[in-house]
Order: C-alpha cells, then sequence, then structure tokens
C-alpha cells in the first residue's frame, strides 16, 4: 500500500498548525510547530506573494494530510461529495470526518490518526459485534463502535487520553465511554462540528477547474 513518507513536522509548518501526526511528540514542547513556528526553508528568503492556485494546491495538501489520505482516495471523496446534495466543500469534510481511523482519533484514543489506524487496521475496532479493520469505513448515525483491547493496549489508550485532552476535545457528534473503550455516532458531524481550519471552497474550486 502506498505511504506518505515525507518529513511529518514540516508538513505541519507548511500548513501553518498542528496536524497531530506524530503521535507523542505533538502533545510536548519538542513539537516542531511550537519550537520554529512559520513555514519551513524560510529562513534565508522571503516568499513572494503565492497565486491564487498556489492557495488552492495548498489548501488541498492541508485536508490530505490532516487526515492521512493519498490523492486518488482524496478524489474518490470529492466525487462522493460533489454528485451529493447540498454544500460540496461542507460533505466533503464530513466525509472524511466519517472515516472510522478519525473517528478513533477524535475520541482521544489515538495520540495521531496514523496510531487510530493502526489500532482498526490490527483488529482491535467491532461494530455489532463484526471485526472492521478498514481505516476509511465510514461510520453511520446510531453506529456502536466496540474496541476490544488486551492489558498493553489498554494502558495505551488510558495515557493517550490523558495525553490528548490537554490539546483536543471529543467533538458533538460523538459519545464516547471511556471506561468501556465504546464510542458511539450520536449524529452525523454537522457543519458546526466541523472545526478543522480548511477552506473547502478553495478545493472544490481546484478540482471544479
Ligand atoms: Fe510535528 Fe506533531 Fe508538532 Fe506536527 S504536531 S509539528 S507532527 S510534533
Amino acid at each position: 500500500m502506498a505511504r506518505d513518507l515525507r518529513p511529518k513536522c514540516r508538513l505541519c509548518r507548511r500548513a501553518g498548525m498542528k496536524l497531530f501526526l506524530k503521535g507523542v511528540r505533538c502533545v510536548t514542547e519538542k513539537c516542531a510547530i511550537a519550537k520554529r513556528p512559520g513555514p519551513p526553508g524560510m529562513q534565508k528568503r522571503q516568499l513572494s506573494k503565492p497565486s491564487y492556485y498556489a492557495l488552492q494546491l495548498r489548501e488541498k495538501q492541508k485536508a490530505k494530510n490532516i487526515y492521512g489520505v493519498l490523492e486518488r482516495q482524496f478524489r474518490r471523496f470529492f466525487k462522493i461529495a460533489d454528485k451529493s446534495k447540498g454544500v460540496t466543500g461542507q460533505i466533503l469534510i464530513q466525509e472524511l470526518e466519517r472515516r472510522m481511523d478519525n473517528v478513533v482519533f477524535r475520541s482521544l484514543f489515538a495520540l495521531s490518526r496514523a496510531q487510530a489506524r493502526q489500532l482498526v487496521r490490527h483488529g482491535f475496532v467491532f461494530i455489532g459485534g463484526r471485526r472492521v479493520d478498514i481505516p476509511s469505513y465510514l461510520v453511520s448515525e446510531g453506529q456502536v463502535i466496540q474496541l476490544k483491547v488486551n492489558e498493553g493496549v489498554k494502558n495505551l489508550i488510558k495515557e493517550n487520553i490523558q495525553l490528548s485532552a490537554k490539546e483536543r476535545s471529543i467533538p458533538d457528534w460523538l459519545e464516547v465511554d471511556k471506561q468501556n473503550y465504546k464510542i458511539t455516532v450520536r449524529k452525523m458531524p454537522g457543519k458546526e462540528d466541523l472545526t478543522v481550519p480548511i477552506q473547502e471552497q478553495l478545493i472544490v474550486e481546484l478540482y471544479s477547474k
């Protein structure tokens, strides 16, 4: 499977925000955003004002980096959003939010979406008694997601919850039972829940050319 091997902290610095791509490092003072804010490679030269196309491209890259999806998958999400009724940009982000790896991350059970993806791939996640080991699985309203984990992973998740709570909170559309490692999808993420700092309109314009 294709993987994005670019240096993670550079992606955050390029986006100008924490994307939580490295796990525990992201919640410590070692985070590159805390130590060296500003885009990478900007020490010696001043870049000219970016073109509108560059801004559109950057916004798409940011969204892909946040959710950890590659171009082909991202384009597939865009096609789904484009065919749906409603505001395309919002539906695009909504679909990305519904990914299982994102749900596990949002529930604070993992420090990064990459770590959440590992928990899913390793077969710890169940819906209605059936194992779901596909990180791109899209959750639906009313579903109850159960993590069945061994003692070692339980301790890891407990630690993750403590560390993540310093930086993030659980969104309203999810209900999390931390004691029993259970997540309930109360509703689909609404406009008010889409708090990722992405100007989705720029992405829609880019793909609509
Ligand atoms: Fe690096 Fe994580 Fe900080 Fe991003 S949030 S700069 S990945 S340590």
